[in-house]
């Protein structure tokens, strides 16, 4: 089949903050097929990872809050 070879210039950005995401990424050509691998964007990772520990944080507080209800529950019925 007669064929072309043919080089495309273009940039990657993250779909979702914007940042630019050219350095993360490479290109190979396997078997007549063009493959890129990307890197995910780093600052959406950063900012995952955050959120990750908030919500443990809530999470844990939340936890802590109702034991501490507990204990002075169990301590009134004690003083009853
Ligand atoms: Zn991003």
């Amino acid at each position: 089949m007669p064929s072309f070879d043919v080089e495309v210039e273009f940039e990657i950005y993250c779909s979702k903050c914007g940042a630019g995401l050219c350095s993360n990424g490479s290109t190979k050509s396997i078997r007549n097929t063009n493959r890129l691998d990307m890197e995910p964007c780093e600052k959406c990772l950063e900012f995952a990872a955050d959120m990750a520990d908030g919500e443990a944080r809530d999470e844990l507080s939340g936890k802590i809050q109702e034991l501490e209800d507990e204990i002075a529950e169990l301590k009134n019925r004690l003083e009853v």
